[in-house]
């Protein structure tokens, strides 16, 4: 496997394995690699001859100081779980080397897809995604780029930022990773400590519930309402949304019959970790 910290370093990696017919394929991380990345990798290496895998802890996408302050890092291991996944090429950049210095960024308005939940929680994260995978795009170069379906706002905002910008890059979401007990694999997991590892199970919980009516999409308004009024009697737990919506466009599904795109979506803090998780309606 490569390493790689520059641009122009990657470049002939990647335009060396082209020229040789290669596919190439493309999975963003901000390392703390757990099993839901290395199934990305998984995914890439499957379709791709060449897998790059970028290990950046972007600090335009973070709205809260402490949250990048303590983001976790562990470079060594990530290199492990990477090589292990099928990575051939990790490319950890230094902040500079993307942003030159100048860490403005230009606001990005997508609609819906930009401003509601996650956008309307997390001030400017969005623009810092754009601009980050913006980057990153035009440093790989690849045919196929990997993202989480555990981001799933992220993953549309990625597809039209491709569709508007990078033409015959193929976007390919990936399923959602969990820990056995349901918990949605993060990198913040770690730091959920003590009974919060526990309570951080409601999320799931709440989503299950929803998804039990399904079949009923007039009761959903009533269970959200009641997931509300639980969640707020719970002891450091925080929630800032959970709603039901089109996981395309963001626009959340009020009434009317649950069609195929319906997620249920949550984010909330717990023990002051913040985390996100959603699941697909399937009436069955
Ligand atoms: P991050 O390092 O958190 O920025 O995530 C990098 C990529 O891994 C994104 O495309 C995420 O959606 C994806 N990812 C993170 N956690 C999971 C998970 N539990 N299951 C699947 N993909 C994930």
């Amino acid at each position: 496997m490569n390493t790689s910290t520059t641009i122009d370093e990657l470049k002939s990696i990647v335009h060396a394995s082209k020229a040789k017919g290669k596919r190439v394929g493309f999975v963003p991380t901000m390392g703390a690699l757990h099993p839901g990345h290395a199934s990305l990798i998984e995914r890439a290496a499957q379709a791709c001859e060449e897998v790059v895998v970028s290990i950046f802890v972007n600090p335009t996408q973070f709205n809260n100081r402490k949250d990048f302050e303590t983001y976790p890092l562990m470079m060594d291991k990530d290199l492990e779980v990477a090589q292990e996944a099928g990575a051939t090429v990790v490319f950890a950049p230094h902040v500079d080397e993307l942003y030159g210095g100048d860490l403005a960024v230009a606001p990005v308005d997508y609609g819906p897809l930009t401003s509601s939940y996650e956008g309307q929680k997390r001030k400017g994260h969005f623009d810092g995604v754009v601009a980050v995978v913006r980057k990153l795009f035009s440093a790989v170069e690849a045919d196929a780029a990997f993202f989480g379906e555990k981001d799933l706002q992220q993953l549309a905002v990625i597809r039209k930022l491709a569709e508007d910008e990078f033409i015959g890059l193929e976007i390919a979401g990936c399923p959602l990773i969990r820990e056995p007990d349901g918990l949605a694999m993060s990198s913040r997991n770690v730091r959920l400590v003590g009974e919060f590892r526990q309570t951080a199970l409601a999320l799931h919980g709440w989503l299950n519930r929803i998804n039990n009516q399904a079949c009923k999409p007039s009761d959903i308004q009533t269970a959200l309402r009641a997931i509300e009024s639980e969640a707020a009697e719970m002891e450091g737990v925080e929630l800032e949304y959970i709603d039901v919506v089109n996981g395309l466009s963001f626009e959340p599904l009020r009434d009317g019959p649950v069609g195929p795109d319906a997620f249920a979506i949550v984010a909330a803090q717990v023990g002051g970790v913040r985390l996100i998780d959603n699941c697909a309606l399937a009436c069955s």
